[in-house]
């Protein structure tokens, strides 16, 4: 039987580096990509898919994602390439959720219209922000009108599905920005929002505007901004499925969602994670988050060999226990109790009872997972279970 896996496709360049971002992509200039380094990146792209299949054989696949990056600035003809060289190496379902992270400024109705007829089905625009202001702060290179323009014409080429990628708690925003923000996403008619709070990463510029930095609003504020924000989302019809994520009823993210269910990715593009099962045995890597190395590597055959990690059965469990509590699925206690030999019902029955009182988790007899609050401070919840996040609260 052949093995099962999502797809990711990181494609590496952006139009100019927004001032937040710690992602790994190369800036192109207004133009895009210049044609020879697109034409690197699809060989090593096609080279890299071709050692996977050797090793790992004919995937399948009901997920594709491609994300980045801004995957919509690959233009169509680097777009339909790289969905003909999948299709020639992995069975990829007819009916698989098919997801684009597009930018406002790089979603023209023609790429959109040829997008959706190559089998992408789902959109994930980058909008973060409606607020002009905001959206020039944070160093974004599209305004409002243009993401309501982007969101229209992704309409209009046949998207039923759109997800709509927006930030909170940033420089200068009040909770009632934030609501405004939200409530004007709402009317757009999105099937998917995620709600990200804002992450000052060091090395951004971000981190080193003094002024931007003396602006963010206090804990308090982001701490009502998250839970104020979805209590909107919900009257509004959007079930809050994952601590940043909320979809109208049967339009979760497949792809995230198999993520977080810790099932196998297969990743391409430079650093791109993947995470896959071979003769039972589950092994991670990552790959370099530098063009140059990944090409190197990809041409030397040596693509998922570099930094590769065989996972245990306890690192699995503590994966399912972080990612579990993320959803609103929660965590599936026999499940975890098989996998790890300890089941958290006996060894930390006194602190689930407590957690419980003080309306941080819910504990059901198989089932345990976070309240709207104690979504907030999962990272705490979890560390105080004895694992370790490796996510940030709020994001
Ligand atoms: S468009 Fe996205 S990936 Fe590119 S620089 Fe901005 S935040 Fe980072």
């Amino acid at each position: 039987m052949s093995a099962r896996a999502s797809l990711y496709v990181h494609a590496p360049f952006c139009r100019a580096k927004c001032r937040y971002c710690a992602f790994f992509s190369a800036p192109t200039g207004a133009a895009g990509p210049e044609p020879r380094a697109l034409s690197r990146y699809l060989t090593s792209l096609e080279a890299e898919m071709d050692r996977q299949a050797q090793i790992f054989g004919r995937v399948s696949a009901s997920t594709l994602f491609f994300g980045g990056g801004t995957p919509s600035l690959l233009g169509i003809d680097a777009l339909a390439r790289i969905m003909s060289a999948l299709r020639q190496r992995f069975d990829l379902a007819p009916d698989a959720e098919a997801t684009l992270e597009a930018n406002p400024d790089s979603a023209a109705p023609e790429f959109l219209r040829a997008a959706r007829s190559l089998g992408v089905n789902r959109l994930s625009l980058g909008v973060q922000s409606l607020d002009d202001a905001a959206l020039g702060a944070l160093g974004r290179a599209h305004d409002s009108a243009q993401a309501r323009a982007a969101f229209a014409s992704a309409r209009d080429a046949g998207f039923e599905n759109i997800g709509l990628d927006l930030i909170f708690g940033l420089p200068g925003q009040g909770v009632e920005g934030w609501l405004d923000t939200l409530r004007q996403a709402i009317a757009l008619g999105p099937e998917h929002l995620s709600c990200y709070g804002l992450t000052v990463e060091p090395g951004t510029p971000l981190a080193a505007d003094v002024a931007a930095l003396a602006a963010l609003p206090d804990e308090d504020a982001q701490a009502e901004m998250f839970l104020r924000g979805s209590k909107l989302l919900e009257a509004a019809g959007y079930e809050h499925y994952e601590i940043s994520n909320f979809a109208r009823p049967g339009r979760r993210c497949g792809h995230n969602m198999a993520c977080w269910r810790g099932e196998d990715v297969l990743g391409f593009g430079p650093s791109a994670a993947s995470t896959m099962t071979s003769s039972g045995t589950p092994a991670r890597w990552a790959n370099p988050a530098s063009l140059e190395d990944w090409e190197t590597l990809v041409l030397s055959g040596l693509a998922g060999q570099s930094g590769r990690e065989e996972l245990t059965v306890e690192i699995r469990a503590q994966e399912a226990l972080m990612l579990g509590l993320r959803t609103a699925d929660g965590l599936h206690l026999p499940a975890h109790a098989a996998a790890t030999g300890l089941d958290l019902r006996l060894s930390h029955a006194g602190l689930l009872a407590q957690l419980e009182r003080v309306g941080l988790v819910l504990l059901e007899p198989e089932r345990l997972c976070l309240t709207r609050t104690g979504m907030l401070v999962s990272n705490s919840v979890i560390r105080a279970l004895g694992f370790e996040s490796k996510s940030e609260n709020l994001s």
